[in-house]
């Protein structure tokens, strides 16, 4: 394809943006700055009728296809080499229905596009815990976030979803409307078709409530792990954890002489009266000697945003993820030996607390694997696009020796936490056999030829 070329997709009312074009390489990147592929063609979608004109005029022409919401998807998968990109990028409308307690979202909403709406009504759903993710990526492969253990996943969540299939069919999918499918896409990932509109329940939450993080020094990781676990244990279904290790970010909210500095931190989001978060968190402040305490009332909107300036778009990111069954000595001793191991200040792990509603819920009623866990963890590696690949080999080899040193801990895998060197095996993994083979024969019923295949891809099988 030679820049300037145009292509028509017939019954498209997007844009058609091709190489030359002055928006080009804007929309081909992604939130990994360390991606860097060149579609034939980037279908910015206006609407569901665009996405079907999209997907027949691929099929018609042979051509790749990538599906972007987000684009925050570690391994790019939002993004393809020489075939249409379709772009859901335009479609961010979020509707609420404050008397049903649901918004209906557009496929390629923010986390950021839902929380602003459906706070304004002073309700909530299960998403992300920075702000820029994409609704489309991370409720197809689960979503877990701050309010999960009151309220589920995102999954458990959604109510019903608008669906391009393969054939550029527009079909719905609920409880009533092809249960089937309905199954697979909360937790299967981008493989049964493109999602054009979720509908999610909504809570009531906030629009205050407590949350922050407690950081200690890096030298405290030991002992600040073995008291989480305790502390964990008995947690009410309102108070949701994560454990991030690395430095302290050079955030306007910490004082300057500790950018940087190796340290742990426990974030928490009380989903419930900020007094009853004051109570329930009281013992974590209490714990040690911390460097700095940010636990406090704050807006949920805001609590939502507070880590989005740590990871940027366009920094070069690598990461790897295990699930932990639990936080036994043995585990504490490895990541408090590896965390710190990091040669970039910026890359860092961390550790969400499951359980609650989302260890509750049955197990087959989605394809979501991670219930039975107590943990699941991501180790980020993150460097600046102009550092050099000394760096890059440091901070991969560094993520890499962390996760292997976890492997007779290892329980499993979050699919949406795989990077593009994970072995095929690990979305298998993801899954759990049964469930597996559930979703492959799902996918021989509604992608047949593997259309949707640049994603965490599960080919057409048997049951
Ligand atoms: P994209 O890269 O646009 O999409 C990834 C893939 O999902 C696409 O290739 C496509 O196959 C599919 N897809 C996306 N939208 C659609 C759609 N509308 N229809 C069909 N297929 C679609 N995960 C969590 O669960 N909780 C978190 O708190 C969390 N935090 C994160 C923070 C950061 C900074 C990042 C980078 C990721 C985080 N993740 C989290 C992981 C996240 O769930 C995945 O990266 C997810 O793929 C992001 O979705 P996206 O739409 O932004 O990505």
């Amino acid at each position: 394809m030679t820049a300037g070329t145009t292509i028509q997709i017939p019954r498209f009312r997007g844009e058609a943006i091709v190489p030359g074009h002055h928006e080009y390489d804007a929309a081909r990147a992604v939130w990994n700055g360390s991606v860097d592929r060149h579609p034939r063609v980037i279908a910015r979608c206006r609407g569901t009728a665009d996405v079907a004109s999209a997907v027949r005029f691929a099929r018609d022409c042979d051509l790749e296809i990538a599906v972007r919401g987000g684009g925050h998807n570690v391994a790019g998968t939002a993004v393809c080499d020489d075939g249409i990109v379709i772009d859901l990028s335009a479609m961010r409308e979020v509707r609420v229905d404050p008397v049903g307690r649901t918004a209906l979202v557009q496929g390629g909403a923010l986390w950021c596009d839902v929380d602003d709406q459906t706070q304004a009504y002073g309700l909530a759903t299960t998403g992300g815990i920075i702000s820029h993710t994409g609704v489309g990526g991370l409720t197809l492969g689960g979503g877990i976030g701050w309010l999960m253990r009151k309220h589920g996943l995102s999954v458990d969540n959604l109510v019903e979803a608008e669906v391009v299939t393969a054939g550029g069919e527009i079909i719905r999918a609920s409880t009533h409307e092809h249960p089937d499918l309905f199954w697979a896409l909360r937790g299967g990932g981008g493989n049964f078709g493109v999602v054009t509109s979720f509908r999610f329940a909504l809570h009531p939450v906030g629009p205050t409530l407590t949350a922050g993080p407690v950081f200690w020094a890096a030298e405290d990781t030991t002992d600040v792990l073995r008291f989480y676990r305790e502390f964990v244990t008995d947690a009410p279904d309102e108070l949701m954890t994560i454990v991030r290790l690395g430095t302290l970010p050079p955030l306007p909210v910490v004082s300057a002489e500790l950018h940087f500095r190796p340290a742990i931190a426990v974030a928490s989001c009380y989903a419930g009266s900020v007094e009853a978060g004051e109570r329930a968190v009281r013992a974590l402040r209490e714990f040690g000697a911390p460097l700095v305490d940010l636990v406090g009332p704050t807006l949920y909107v805001d609590h939502q945003s507070s880590l989005d300036g740590t990871v940027p778009h366009g920094w070069h990111y690598y990461w790897k993820g295990t699930n932990l069954a639990a936080l036994s000595d043995a585990v504490i001793d490895i990541v408090a030996e590896h965390a710190y191991e990091a040669t970039s200040p910026r890359s860092y792990a961390a550790i969400f607390h499951i359980g609650g509603t989302v260890a509750r819920a049955a197990r087959e009623a989605t394809p979501y694997s991670g219930r039975d866990v107590q943990h699941t963890m991501s180790i980020d590696a993150v460097w600046l696009p102009e550092q050099d690949d000394t760096i890059r080999a440091a901070e991969t080899a560094w993520a890499r020796s962390f996760v292997d040193a976890l492997q007779p801990h290892r329980a499993g895998v979050y699919v949406n936490f795989l990077d593009a060197d994970d072995d095929p095996s690990s979305i298998h993994e993801a899954y759990g056999d049964t469930t597996y083979r559930r979703l492959a024969a799902l996918k021989a019923k509604y992608d047949p030829k593997n259309v949707f295949h640049h994603n965490r891809n599960i080919p057409p099988g048997t049951p």
